[in-house]
């Protein structure tokens, strides 16, 4: 357990020093080389929702230490935010504050529903965008590890951005996670709502308390973000 737990830790370690490197060979790229070409190709990118789930008195998920999903989430798609920009690309984020998004003066029982509409929102005001919403998972099994990616049916685009990040955490992060990504049922609304591709990541498991102390180690986030910044940029990249 502890060899595994020290693996874990200098593999995050090892991950986080070479994506910094990619981040930081992007950055200077758009920095130092601003070619007309390149600058026209970033004009072209589409903008990048980040949504981090719940907030305000909506928690989400309790791990088994007593974290809060909403706040992981926040931590989570903060970090991401900044790796995107820094390295040029343009996000819009749902929420950077503890809150739930419903519009003011909204009625008890109708806030959950205000927040989801207001979350959907965006990929409206954005048509030409890529909407990635942050999750943590929970399930009566404690053994259930790893991120699990969910896509929305509305758009064709969704099942490759949600197979791009999979890929990219077996790849990068998590060797022995082979989770198939999964079409979002009816039940995630603005997944099946959104007219632009979108997805949503469940980040790991908090009902599993290995993973929900993990998901607590900022270093861990970090890795996690890193990977999720390198599936983005390269299929961002990867002019399809
Ligand atoms: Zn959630």
């Amino acid at each position: 357990m502890k060899q595994r737990t020290v693996f874990l830790s200098f593999g995050a370690l090892f991950l986080v020093a070479t994506l910094v490197l990619s981040v930081l060979f992007r950055i200077t790229e758009q920095v130092f080389l601003p070619d007309t070409a390149a600058d026209t190709e970033v004009s072209e990118r589409p903008v990048i929702i980040l949504d981090a789930g719940h907030g305000g008195e909506d928690g989400g998920a309790t791990g088994t230490n007593g974290v809060l999903e909403k706040d992981l989430n926040l931590s989570l798609s903060t970090g991401l935010a900044t790796l995107l920009r820094l390295a040029g690309y343009t996000v819009v984020e749902t929420r950077t504050e503890d809150k739930l998004l419903y519009s003011e003066g909204t009625q008890k029982g109708h806030k959950k529903q205000g927040d989801l509409t207001n979350r959907l929102a965006f990929t409206e005001q954005y048509p030409d965008s890529v909407f990635i919403s942050i999750h943590m998972n929970t399930f009566p099994n404690q053994s259930c590890e790893g991120v699990q990616v969910w896509y929305s049916q509305n758009h064709e685009a969704s099942k490759a951005w949600a197979q791009a990040v999979q890929n990219q955490i077996s790849t990068l992060l998590q060797p022995d996670n082979h989770r198939k990504i999964k079409a979002a049922t009816s039940n995630i609304y603005i997944l099946r709502h959104a007219q632009t591709p979108a997805i949503l990541i469940e980040c790991g498991f908090l009902s599993t308390p290995a993973e929900c102390e993990r998901l607590c180690d900022p270093q861990y986030r970090q890795a996690l973000s890193l990977a999720f910044f390198s599936a983005i940029t390269e299929k961002l990249d990867s002019k399809s």
